[in-house]
């Protein structure tokens, strides 16, 4: 039996690692890249990407929560793995086994994870995470003395690595990112003299725009899955070029149906033809990762041409007009992400039709349909 769905993701090996190779030739031999391979590597599938990056040297690797730091660790990835959002206290044991890098940004993490490691006998390092203008996870630059006092009471536990974020790095004349790495600077300066810790802040959007941020580490994600973290219209001065998307996502044409002028499309009929129109009826949905917002203003690629969608998504099922393409016919190939003859899709053409951007649209299309990996 073959027991496999309509509808593909497909991922270039190749892609991921010339993008990974991409990012060490701007940043150079002296600054790491921690590859960002979070959300089941932005869709692309966290071990795959890991072990594809890992084929071309890449050693430190970021997720989110610890559970993705385990899968990551049993699936044989030996490099250093950071934990982006803390633990809670029964898992700081975990963290230890799994040899785990933590980010802490709070005193109940340091003191469970300070008696895990005297419990073990080991000593472990954590990066701090401190927040200079995102005003997300991490501690304030004014807190920032009292919370290293507190770490160097406790016992067997060092810091190895401070750390921020950017919130407007993919725009090359963001004031923020300026005023954020001053006061980023300033405390690692004050630190460095203290430990032997690295610093690091720059993710994509520095990598590309602000070389002077790199620091010892910077931690790319979107860049490596071939996409600009400004989208496909980057403000002026932003570098493009280099990066190679990795994912398409294809399914095939179920059915083909003529109907009159006059005919209501899909659920609410929200859609009426102005025309006697071919409809082509593709196995994908919302369901599928193709979001409803998508509804009349999604386009697909059918035989090397855009049909655009007519009427609502629903869960496993859109229509397409193919009036003006020739012979469709059921069991046609459908690109939805990707390149069909001339023409393309991007992740940032979908993002823009849903108001969001392509981090969105890799992580719906690549965490709801199968996925294979192209040599
Ligand atoms: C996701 C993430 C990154 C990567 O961001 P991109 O814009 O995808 O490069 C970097 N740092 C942290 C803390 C993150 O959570």
């Amino acid at each position: 039996m073959i027991a496999r769905s309509y509808n593909c993701v497909t991922i270039s090996r190749a892609a991921l690692q010339h993008n990974y190779n991409y990012i060490k030739s701007r940043v150079g031999p002296d600054v790491r890249v921690m590859a960002m391979v979070k959300a089941d590597g932005y869709g692309h599938d966290m071990v795959k990407a890991a072990k594809a990056f890992a084929d071309v040297g890449c050693d430190v690797f970021g997720v989110a929560e610890l559970c993705e730091a385990v899968t990551l660790r049993n699936s044989g990835i030996s490099g250093q793995i950071f934990v982006m959002l803390g633990f809670e206290d029964v898992q700081a044991d975990s963290v230890l086994a799994y040899d785990l890098t933590p980010v802490v940004f709070d005193s109940r993490a340091v003191e469970s994870l300070s008696c895990s490691a005297l419990k073990a006998g080991r000593e472990i390092g954590v990066h701090i995470k401190v927040d200079t203008g995102m005003s997300r996870l991490g501690v304030k630059p004014g807190e920032l003395v009292e919370f290293i006092e507190e770490i160097e009471r406790l016992g067997g536990i060092s810091i190895a690595g401070i750390m921020s974020h950017f919130p407007e790095s993919d725009n090359p004349g963001s004031k923020s990112t300026e005023t954020g790495f001053a006061s980023f600077a300033d405390t690692c300066r004050a630190l460095k003299n203290r430990y032997k810790s690295i610093c690091h802040i720059a993710n994509s959007g520095a990598v590309l725009n602000f070389p002077n941020t790199h620091c010892d580490m910077v931690r790319a994600g979107i860049a490596l899955y071939g996409y600009h973290p400004a989208g496909s219209q980057p403000s002026e001065g932003a570098a493009v070029e280099g990066l190679i998307p990795a994912m398409t996502f294809s399914s095939k044409v179920v059915q083909v149906q003529s109907v009159p002028e006059g005919t209501g499309i899909s659920y609410g009929h929200t859609f009426t033809t102005d025309r006697e129109t071919r409809l082509a009826v593709l196995p994908v949905g919302y369901e599928d990762g193709y979001s409803r917002i998508l509804s009349n203003c999604g386009e697909v690629l059918i035989r090397g041409r855009r049909a655009p969608v007519r009427g609502r998504i629903c869960m496993n099922l859109c229509m397409v007009d193919v009036t003006d393409i020739g012979e469709v016919s059921a069991g046609d190939k459908v690109v939805f992400l990707g390149r069909q003859g001339k023409e393309v899709i991007t992740a940032d053409d979908i993002a823009e039709k849903m108001e969001s951007i392509s981090y969105e649209v890799l992580c719906l299309l690549g965490n709801n349909n199968e996925r294979s990996y192209r040599e």
